[in-house]
């Protein structure tokens, strides 16, 4: 069984249509495909327009239609915690992420470039990453109690241009601490996922969240499902065999399925 729930198109910040998407998924013996467009933030460019939101409700309705005989289609929708939906209708399944700071008025985003990443630490949090650390946990573990949430996006998102540790180390006792108290704030309430989307741009070799979070996520029974947080066809089920060996790894031994009736767990071994 090959699923995917993060997916994104021309409706956002992809590079292909939703059609070639769900073609490019077909081909690649997918069963599920959830798109999961960028919801409408207004001062990000690549989130999706009201208007443009509403034709992506359509045209996903429409496309989940045409192709129900090759590939089940789940409409989804990234939620940002800029702009909350806070209704889950029409939306099949939610994921909910944070990809802003904000202080003093002033938001940036933390995975746009290393660049602005470095700005940010610096003009927000005087180069002290532990400050931005623990000011981004606090902040994403706020969507525990957010009813229309069901998948919380890349949870270490911070961490994305750290491949090298030149920021902080991922084993280093203070962040983890501060990492951990998200991971608690979720468990038994939100889904995690382990997010490939990282390899396929080529910023890091290893999905997020690190593997001694997943492993903790593992000790404290949190739920998980595999993402590619695709944004280009061809890449769909990038670092998915690594990312299954690293789930199995830390003891996983389900994941959790997203069917008409909800997301159910389902036998790690019925996942490739
Ligand atoms: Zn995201
Ligand atoms: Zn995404």
């Amino acid at each position: 069984m090959r699923q995917n729930l993060h997916t994104h198109s021309t409706y956002c910040d992809g590079k292909n249509e939703p059609r070639e998407m769900i073609e490019n998924a077909i081909e690649k013996r997918f069963d599920i495909l959830g798109f999961s467009g960028h919801g409408y933030v207004p001062f990000d460019t690549a989130s999706m327009s009201i208007e443009n939101t509403s034709e992506y409700i359509k045209e996903i309705r429409r496309l989940k239609e045409e192709f129900r005989e090759q590939i089940t289609i789940y409409l989804g929708i990234e939620e940002d915690m800029e702009n909350r939906i806070m209704t889950k209708e029409p939306f099949d399944f939610v994921i909910g992420s944070c990809h802003f700071l904000t202080k003093d008025g002033q938001v940036l985003p933390i995975d746009y470039s290393r660049g602005v990443f470095e700005y940010m630490l610096d003009s927000m949090f005087s180069n002290d990453y532990l400050s931005l650390a623990e000011t981004y946990y606090r902040k994403i573990m706020r969507m525990a109690d957010w009813q229309e949430v069901d998948i919380i996006g890349h949870l270490d998102l911070i961490t994305k241009f750290n491949e090298d540790e030149s920021f902080i180390r991922f084993d280093d006792p203070a962040y983890v601490r501060h990492a951990c108290d998200a991971v608690d704030a979720f468990a038994g309430k939100k889904i995690l996922e382990v997010n490939t989307g990282a390899i396929a741009r080529q910023y890091r070799r290893t999905p997020y969240p690190a593997i001694n979070l997943l492993r903790y996520m593992h000790e404290k029974g949190v739920s998980i499902c595999l993402n590619s947080d695709c944004h280009n066809a061809e890449y769909l089920d990038c670092g998915f065999r690594d990312a299954l060996e690293m789930i199995r790894a830390c003891g996983y031994r389900s994941m959790m399925k997203l069917t008409t009736e909800g997301f159910i767990e389902t036998d790690i071994d019925e996942f490739e």
